[in-house]
């Protein structure tokens, strides 16, 4: 698969669980991940599937919901469909070692033509996911360098989700607890999650709708 070279290339498949390539695309054909790693710096991988391929932006502060905005964006190499998959450990010493979270993943709706977007250097796409929805842009600066922006529509906001939502949208694990779970480092991965966790509610444990008035009224 001549076009993941470069993702083949850098990776040792004897050492890390991260997947070689082998599906060639997703049931929807535009699938959306992005995944939370705490590497050598914590940053945020933004996956687009486009033409059989995850292509990868690392995003250092992560996504912004809100449009005032400007998250910088770097290119990294192309990723196999697989990998949207991938939540757990990749051995220090390997490239990219760390923990790997699963911190929001769904599909995505272009707003245009993709690879004219992609060489053109503006990509605009509506995101389906659990924690991002709504209206997005890269734009592209200079070489490698893009940035990640909110459009304005009603999932605009100015709540910093990643303070908000940290835990993996998967299995709710926070990077600590990947890394206990799979045998990584904890104290590094801890350095990735926010300082106050947001615990997990259970659906059980959940604020039950109130009642209609009528009938609240009629218990008194
Ligand atoms: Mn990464």
């Amino acid at each position: 698969m001549e076009r993941l070279k470069e993702y083949q290339q850098k990776r040792r498949f004897t050492k890390t669980a991260e997947p070689a390539p082998k599906k060639k695309s997703s049931r929807s054909g535009k699938l959306f991940v992005i995944q939370k790693h705490r590497a050598s710096h914590l940053h945020y991988d933004l996956r687009l599937e486009m033409d059989g391929v995850l292509k990868s932006w690392a995003v250092p502060k992560g996504p912004s919901m809100d449009p005032a905005v400007r998250r910088l964006a770097m290119v990294v190499e192309d990723h196999p469909i697989d990998y949207a998959d991938f939540e757990g450990i990749i051995p220090e010493g390997e490239y990219g070692g760390g923990t790997v979270m699963i911190w929001d993943r769904g599909t995505y709706i272009a707003e245009g033509d993709l690879a004219a977007g992609l060489s053109k250097g503006e990509l605009k796409f509506t995101l389906q996911g659990s924690k991002l929805k709504g209206s997005w842009v890269l734009v592209r600066t200079s070489g490698r360098q893009w940035l990640l922006i909110k459009h304005r529509d009603q999932h605009a906001s100015a709540d910093d989700i990643t303070l908000s939502a940290p835990r993996s949208v998967l299995t709710q694990r926070s990077l600590a607890e990947i890394a206990k779970d799979e045998g990584g480092n904890v104290a590094k991965a801890a350095t990735g999650d926010p300082l106050v966790l947001p615990r997990v509610v259970s659906r059980k444990d959940r604020p039950k709708r109130r009642a209609p008035a009528t009938s609240a009224k009629s218990t008194r």
